[in-house]
């Protein structure tokens, strides 16, 4: 495993334990010698990830929107900083640039970015792990609605196996791991 497309808040004002969590991860993934991909930005949980990458020796690779360089929002430290017209640009590089893929908590852009991935794996056309980490159960409702995407039969239940949850950094990565041993293990039919 060598590149992880993170994918998180850009929002400067949530509770500290976020940022921590995301300096956390980003240390660890820089000890591994992971490359981060993400979305190439300097705020919230984009940045305290970045900064923590680059503080333990890990490599950063942003993918920015022109427009969003231009109002200087761009993680300048980045080994790489990609620059790209549209969003959707920005996500089609994200992807191709990463072996796996992790939601932190996030607004809109983050369910977004989630969403589309989790899409293209549910549609086989994306086999690489798709983790979301489910800080303090901040993401409790939406698993909660794809509960209920089963249940009402909108989706058939091998969505399950399209990604796992984590409650802790520590889980993040060793069930990325793992997913390349067991595809279909039961951590990945884990909902909470
Ligand atoms: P949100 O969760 O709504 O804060 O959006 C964050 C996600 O959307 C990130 O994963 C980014 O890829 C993208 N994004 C939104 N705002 C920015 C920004 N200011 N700089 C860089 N990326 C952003």
């Amino acid at each position: 495993m060598k590149s992880l497309c993170v994918y998180c808040s850009s929002s400067d004002r949530l509770e500290p334990k976020y940022y921590a969590a995301a300096t956390e991860l980003g240390e660890e993934l820089g000890r591994r010698q992971w490359t981060l991909v993400y979305g190439g930005g300097k705020t919230g949980l984009m940045g305290a990830l970045a900064r923590g990458v680059k503080s333990s020796g890990g490599r950063v690779v942003g993918v920015i929107p022109e427009f969003m360089k231009v109002r200087e929002l761009e993680f300048a430290e980045a080994d790489e900083l990609i620059c790209v017209l549209t969003m959707r640009e920005r996500k089609m590089l994200m992807e191709t640039r990463a072996d796996a893929f992790l939601a932190l908590p996030g607004g809109w852009g983050t369910l977004e970015e989630l969403l589309e991935i989790l899409t293209l794996a549910h549609l086989e056309v994306l086999h690489r792990p798709v983790v979301i980490f489910n800080q303090d159960g901040y993401y409790d409702d939406l698993l909660r609605l794809f509960d209920r995407i089963v249940g009402e039969k909108f989706m058939h239940d091998t969505i399950r196996t399209k990604y796992a949850v984590a409650r802790t950094v520590a889980e993040i990565i060793p069930l990325i791991e793992g997913w390349n041993r067991q595809p279909g293990d039961a951590k990945w039919f884990q909902t909470r």
